[in-house]
């Protein structure tokens, strides 16, 4: 919903303090419940809100001690930063699953992003990660470092580094274009076709198909052109507009498929739903043989700390064995990246690293009900069931009404 675009910007009794939030809370229901039951009032269905109104009722001072205050109270994943008149306060969760980076620009400015990349833009020199359980406070005295929660074992997202960073980025302070290229070497390694041409499902893919093209020895090559004018499909709100997206977005090169064995490289396969498009599109364009390769482990479970994965029921390595869902695409063969081998390339930094989507070990327990988007109706699970959607009204349910989806 459009009232959900953040940064947002509220006023409470010292000032207006400004939040932009990237993660997802485990606890939230739990925290507005108890907010409204003390008379809170919500403006709109996002759980950074909760933040802002856990800071307006604390009592401590000063200001950044209140942010503190209030994230104790979170669990799951958080990387924020807050701006108010005067100061610039930016938490990474105690696990740190969602990166975020400390940078300077030549004047001095203190600037902090998600990814390295962002600062690239506006010519602003990387200085470090914002530590896992870190409060970095900026005001006119310069940088104040905060360590005031509690440190466990840092659960940092993999998929950052699978799928949702820019290559050009270091994430938990490492070259995520190095690990994109090591997990299709990894994988060509581990599951290598007799092929002709290796080509990439774009954007995203396009790292992993050079490192397992160069490890085969067989040329890499631009087989699949994508239009930059639609966004991520795995987050369109249902199946006819993903297809639709498919379509629009990925468009074959005849000249370099047909007649050959193809090798098409993509980082996950969600639904499956992409990848058999995908399939028949190389196979239309004249391809002899298409082979699948996945540069991540089978996703079977779904993420609670802000990666917008779909429920588990609909995850297809969830429902279907490899050869299953080899079938279901329509590929000539299907491997993915083996979850032991990413273990064993991440080596003494692996158990730093969040894998509850391939292993379903969730390191922050979801336990709370959680109800899936659908369209621009629903976010959070607090206004009811996806089934109780009509037609864009959602209708009030009880309690003993609703579905609770138990992770794996
Ligand atoms: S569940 Fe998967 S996507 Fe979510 S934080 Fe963990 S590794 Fe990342």
């Amino acid at each position: 919903m459009l009232k959900n675009v953040q940064p947002f910007v509220a006023g409470y009794r010292f000032g207006s303090v400004g939040v932009a939030h990237n993660g997802n809370l485990v606890n939230y229901r739990s925290l507005r419940a108890q907010l409204e039951e003390s008379g809170s009032i919500f403006n709109t269905s996002s759980d950074t809100e909760v933040v802002l109104h856990l800071i307006a009722i604390s009592k401590a001072r000063p200001f950044f001690v209140r942010i503190i205050e209030a994230c104790e109270k979170l669990k799951g994943a958080y990387s924020m930063v807050f701006l108010t008149e005067d100061k610039l306060v930016a938490v990474r969760d105690p696990h740190g699953f969602r990166p975020l980076v400390m940078g300077r620009r030549s004047n001095g400015a203190y600037v902090f992003a998600s990814e390295t990349c962002a600062l690239d833009l506006i010519e602003a020199t990387y200085v470090r990660e914002v530590n896992p359980g870190e409060v970095v406070v900026i005001d006119k005295e310069g940088e104040h470092n905060l360590c005031l929660m509690p440190h466990p074992e840092p659960k940092q997202c993999i998929f950052e580094h699978i799928y949702f960073a820019l290559p050009n980025s270091i994430v938990f302070g490492r070259s995520v274009y190095e690990s994109r290229s090591k997990y299709g070497e990894i994988l060509a390694t581990e599951s290598p076709a007799e092929c002709d041409v290796v080509i990439a499902v774009p954007d995203s893919g396009v790292v992993a198909a050079l490192g397992y093209a160069a490890k085969i020895g067989v040329p890499f090559q631009q087989g699949l052109i994508r239009s930059h004018y639609v966004g991520r499909t795995f987050i369109e709100p249902n199946q006819s507009i993903r297809d639709f997206g498919v379509k629009l977005k990925l468009a074959p090169v005849r000249g370099v498929l047909e007649g050959k064995r193809v090798v098409v490289v993509d980082d996950s396969i969600v639904r499956g739903t992409t990848s058999s498009k995908i399939v028949r599109l190389i196979r239309e364009a004249g391809a002899k043989e298409v082979h699948m390769r996945i540069a991540s482990p089978p996703i079977i479970a779904s993420c609670y700390y802000g990666v917008d994965t779909p429920s588990s029921e609909e995850l297809i390595s969830n429902r279907m064995t490899v050869e299953e869902i080899r079938e279901f695409i329509g590929s000539d063969s299907l491997a993915f990246l083996s979850f032991d081998s990413l273990k064993k390339y991440l080596s003494s930094d692996s158990p730093n690293f969040c894998y509850a989507c391939f292993s379903g070990n969730y390191p922050v327990k979801p336990t709370e009900v959680k109800v899936k988007r659908v369209g621009d109706f629903l976010d959070d699970g607090l206004n009811g069931s996806i089934e109780s959607i009509d037609g864009g009204w959602v209708k009030a349910q009880s309690e003993k009404e609703e579905k609770v989806e138990h992770p794996v």
